[in-house]
């Protein structure tokens, strides 16, 4: 049986279009209605037709759904659920996709209370953003996180894993707060390393430009990939995710200023064993499915 039968998603960008596409061909028979705040976005969306109804409004897309995806900005959410607070059905479940889970599931109790929250984070993307941009199969064999509050019915979050499951992702439920540490460490900070490295090359002043971009294959490419994500999506992940961010920021600063010791000094032996064991974390998320095993991430070297 499906979990749901009537879906409605609430941003029409990459994640919310990736659902609508993978519900298409997991579960057909589910009716989609989207909307988007972006009218630019609404009519690209019905051109491409992922969605079987796109509404002017939030309220609209929701008045007979029995799930209802957020999939906007983490610091839009609020908004968004104030918007639907009216029209939301009263046995309709609320979920979203957000980066950062703490803040997320504050505002949505705070603008629906009483209302069935499960919130939930795919950890699956791109560096790409927008209707275009979303593809069916984004999930498979990807997690999603689960945080629902600690009173949740749990019928509820049985049937918002079974949705993911049916996309083709494995579920794993956790306390939204240690949510926001781990992703911290595993995508936050990494992100803002990249975005930083990528903004110091193109500062310094004794390397051009074009050097840059010539000789990116040593190592710069691969953070330009994270660098390239969506800039409204990123900026909200931080500031919703302030103090887990921190806390990581403070143990890396640390952990760098160690590597600077080790440098200055020739301390050999502390570079190569640290080298060593972060060799090691990449073998596991290989063998654990979670990326392409081929050299390089599988580019053609013709
Ligand atoms: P996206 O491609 O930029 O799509 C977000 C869409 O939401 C945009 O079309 C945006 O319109 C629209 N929007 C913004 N504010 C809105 C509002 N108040 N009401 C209605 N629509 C609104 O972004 P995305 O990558 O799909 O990210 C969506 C969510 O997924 C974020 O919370 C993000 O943290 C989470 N997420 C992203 C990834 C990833 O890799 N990208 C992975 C996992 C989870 P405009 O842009 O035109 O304003």
């Amino acid at each position: 049986m499906l979990p749901f039968a009537r879906v409605a998603i609430v941003g029409l960008g990459l994640i919310g279009s990736s659902i609508a596409r993978a519900i298409r061909v997991e579960m057909p028979t589910v009716a989609i209605t989207g909307h988007d705040g972006d009218a630019s976005v609404r009519e690209r969306a019905t051109a491409i037709g992922f969605c079987d109804d796109v509404t002017d409004t939030a309220g609209a897309a929701v008045t007979d759904a029995d799930l209802v995806i957020l999939c906007v900005p983490v610091g839009a959410v609020a908004g968004v659920a104030a918007e639907i607070a009216a029209d939301l059905p009263a046995d309709a479940i609320v979920s979203d996709v957000g980066s950062s889970k703490a803040g997320v599931l504050a505002a949505l109790q705070a603008a629906l209370p009483g209302r069935a929250v499960v919130p939930a984070h795919p950890v699956a993307g791109t560096e790409f953003s927008g209707p275009e941009a979303g593809f069916a199969t984004l999930f498979k064999g990807r997690w999603c996180i689960l945080t629902p509050p600690a009173d949740a019915d749990p019928a509820a979050v049985a049937r918002v894993a079974a949705v993911w499951e049916r996309l083709g992702a494995q579920v794993e439920t956790m306390e939204a707060r240690h949510h926001d540490l781990v992703l911290a460490v595993t995508s936050h900070v990494p992100h803002l390393i990249a975005y930083s490295i990528v903004g110091t090359a193109s500062d310094l002043e004794e390397v051009t430009q074009s050097e840059v971009i010539k000789f990116s294959a040593g190592g710069f490419r691969d953070f330009t990939r994270i660098a390239a994500s969506d800039p409204t999506m990123w900026r909200d992940v931080f500031l919703n995710n302030r103090e887990a961010v921190l806390e990581v920021l403070q143990r890396l600063t640390e952990d760098v200023t160690m590597l600077q010791r080790a440098i200055r000094w020739g301390d050999g032996d502390a570079l190569f064993d640290l080298f060593t064991r972060t060799r090691a974390i990449r073998r596991s998320i290989i063998e654990q499915g979670q990326d392409d095993a081929r050299p390089d991430f599988g580019r053609a070297h013709e």
